[in-house]
């Protein structure tokens, strides 16, 4: 098997090490003996319909996310019909906003979205910054998804399903309990860790729905998690008692 990923302008949108979260896929796929070729995708470049089981979009600050935009927006035909498709996509906060409707930034420039997710962002004054763990219905209930948000936009869901429910920390706009989107096979997220790293769980759920496209449902062969699992358990548990804070 061999698994295609395109990363979306990891030149510009690769804040706190969002690009983690490509190795992560890829050598994952490997130990399984899963072939993967990871395409950069960025200003100005073709993009060939079809080519894409997965697609990777980092965040990043107002200013390079206001590069990325434009050339976002003109790519938003090919990039939905991919979702359409069965491609599967992980978008972490900067890139989850610009796939949203718009983004009002806090110096008030309205970016426009791609409107893959039913969703638009605005700046607010106080940045919403610290440890996360959010529920994720379909990673069931004994692992929570962990890792850590920085952002001043506040993120409000217009008709699409939240990725999950935050159980501490502020999720989308801190104030209605969701956190992410999802679409298809789409992922939007605020959590940057690098997320994968700290959540085996959710690389290997998205890995399944990347093959999914091409080869049905595939049964990835058991990895030793051991020490991801306690470490993401050991976060879960430091940071439970500021619930609600
Ligand atoms: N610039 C955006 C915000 O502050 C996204 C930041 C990020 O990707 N962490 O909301």
């Amino acid at each position: 098997m061999k698994l295609h990923l395109g990363h979306l302008y990891p030149e510009f949108l690769n804040l706190y090490g969002d690009r983690g979260n490509v190795l992560i896929l890829c050598r994952r796929a490997q130990w399984r003996g899963i072939q993967v070729e990871v395409t950069p995708i960025s200003l100005g470049d073709k993009l060939v319909p079809g080519a894409y089981d997965l697609l990777f979009l980092g965040g990043g600050p107002d200013q390079e996310q206001g590069i990325a935009s434009a050339d976002l927006v003109a790519k938003g035909p090919w990039l939905k019909e991919a979702v359409e498709e069965g491609t599967a996509l992980l978008a972490i906060c900067g890139g989850y906003q610009l796939l949203g409707e718009y983004y009002r930034t806090a110096s008030g420039e309205t970016l426009p979205g791609v409107g893959l997710f039913a969703v638009y962002t605005e700046a607010g004054n106080k940045r919403l910054k610290g440890n996360i763990a959010i529920q994720v219905p379909e990673l069931g209930s004994e692992h929570p998804v962990i890792g850590f948000e920085n952002h001043s936009g506040r993120t409000f869901l217009k008709g699409s399903r939240p990725l999950g429910q935050v159980i501490y920390g502020d999720g989308n706009n801190g104030a209605d309990g969701t956190e992410g989107a999802r679409y298809r096979n789409a992922i939007g997220t605020y959590l940057h860790g690098p997320l994968l790293s700290k959540n085996p769980h959710l690389a290997d759920y998205l890995l399944r729905l990347a093959l999914r496209r091409r080869y049905g449902e595939v049964e990835l062969s058991p990895l030793d998690d051991t020490l991801e699992m306690a470490t993401n358990t050991a976060v879960y548990k430091r940071f439970l008692p500021t619930r609600g804070k």
